[in-house]
């Protein structure tokens, strides 16, 4: 009877930890958000052209890529060419005479002769230090929206539809790559998402230890633990040591001591209001939480952690950003994963103030989406579409990397080739919530974290 009770106890105290990280953290399954996703990008499919009519025409590649393309029917082509007249005499073309010449990635190349043999030719792209533009373009169609090129280059193939080899288009994002990475502007962001899985791996350690019996009383201290942890990092100025200090100072809170010969808590009086669960000072559960908050492993690296910025703004970059970019079914190389991610970062950057729809009445336009999971509606704003007006400027810094590209640019970085043997699929761990309420994701986003459960 009494193991039996025990077992029951331990069962309850389990899953209310799980919720509780899940409350925090998120659900470690993204099939649903990246559902959300494709469900919020909705409307914005239709992107308007005037990020080509913007774009200053000054120098080369922007010119050649403010062209429009089409898509052709070989049959209307051929028509086309039975029209046309000699270049040399003015003469019509002798339509038995035309046949496609040697291979041209992703378009096509013809040669015929006019009624007087002269040698006429027509390809279907203009070229870009000796390779065929349009391939270049589909590549980096492809590379910079996010999409997947063994996806698209199955799909093409179901209409026909000449793309180029995929062996270029991974030769070439190793010559991208450089483009994307040279621009670190967005550093601070990776950097906060290198904070948001320290509270996370943070709020695992003491999970793990709450799930046990005699550390039960724990449970209540996660979430301001986790909190506390954010509000060092956000409030050390950049100081590695105030935030240690700081930090170690949930060692005396949690205890009910609040000043102490040499420091004291932060907090105003009436935060200790209604608290009731402090942990004695004496007990095991008290040491285990020691041993947690002083750990060489988890403290060795803090100055690493010393900015920070809300994770609001992080999860709302994973799941709605990052996960279009690097979506965890496709299996990418470490390069690829770390170009997405960038790629992600410069999106998300770009598009940060975008403003709510306002229907005409003012009010913001919200749409509602059945959660399969948790049975319940999750409210969205929606956005104006973006702009991307970055894009043509990333993909003319990129074709021009490939001008006269040397050897050396093409080869993987040593991390990739090392990597590339182990991992097959480096998305990584990235576990976001996506379940709050409009409502509560609101208020975060205007009262930033909830810092006042801690010291
Ligand atoms: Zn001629
Ligand atoms: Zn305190």
């Amino acid at each position: 009877m009494e193991s039996e009770e025990e077992t029951t106890d331990t069962e309850e105290s389990e899953s209310s930890v799980d919720k509780l990280l899940r409350d925090i953290f998120g659900d470690d399954d993204v099939n649903e958000r990246i559902n959300s996703e494709e469900e919020n990008t909705e409307g914005e499919n239709d992107t308007d052209e005037s990020m080509w009519h913007k774009v200053k025409e000054d120098d080369e590649e922007i010119h050649l890529l403010n062209d429009r393309r089409f898509i052709v029917g070989e049959r209307e082509l051929l028509y086309l060419i039975e029209r046309t007249t000699c270049s040399e005499c003015g003469e019509r073309i002798d339509s038995s005479t035309i046949q496609e010449g040697e291979k041209v990635a992703a378009g096509v190349k013809y040669q015929y002769l006019c009624i007087n043999a002269h040698k006429n030719k027509w390809i279907s792209t203009p070229f870009y230090g000796g390779k065929s533009l349009v391939a270049l373009l589909i590549q980096l169609m492809v590379l910079l929206s996010g999409a997947s090129w063994s996806k698209f280059a199955a799909g093409a193939k179901f209409i026909n539809l000449v793309t180029g080899c995929s062996r270029a288009f991974y030769h070439h994002q190793l010559l991208y790559k450089f483009v994307l990475l040279e621009s670190d502007r967005f550093k601070h962001i990776r950097h906060s998402l290198d904070i948001w899985h320290k509270a996370k791996k943070l709020a695992y350690m003491l999970g793990d230890a709450a799930k046990k019996a005699a550390h039960r009383s724990l449970l209540p201290w996660i979430r301001p633990t986790v909190n506390h942890f954010w509000y060092c990092c956000n409030t050390c100025s950049g100081d590695v040591q105030k935030l240690i200090k700081k930090w170690f100072k949930i060692l005396h809170h949690v205890t009910n001591e609040h000043e102490w010969s040499g420091g004291r808590c932060n907090h105003s009086k009436d935060t200790n209001a209604g608290v009731e669960k402090w942990i004695s000072k004496d007990s095991s559960t008290y040491r285990e939480f020691r041993k947690i908050v002083v750990n060489k492993e988890f403290t060795g690296n803090f100055q690493y952690y010393t900015t920070c910025k809300q994770t609001w703004a992080i999860e709302n970059l994973y799941f709605h950003t990052l996960l279009h970019y690097c979506q965890k079914q496709v299996s990418f190389g470490f390069d690829s994963c770390v170009m997405r991610n960038q790629l992600a970062v410069i999106d998300y950057n770009h598009h940060l103030d975008r403003e709510i729809q306002q229907a005409r009445d003012g009010t913001s336009v919200p749409f509602v989406q059945f959660s399969r999971k948790t049975k319940q509606l999750v409210a969205y704003d929606r956005r104006v579409a973006k702009s991307y007006t970055y894009i043509p400027d990333l993909i003319a810094t990129c074709i021009r990397q490939t001008y006269g590209a040397r050897r050396e640019a093409y080869t993987k970085s040593a991390q990739a080739k090392k990597l590339d043997g182990i991992a097959t699929n480096l998305s990584g761990d990235i576990t976001p919530s996506s379940k709050e309420l409009l409502n509560s994701r609101k208020k975060r986003k205007t009262c930033g974290l909830d810092l006042s459960a801690s010291c």
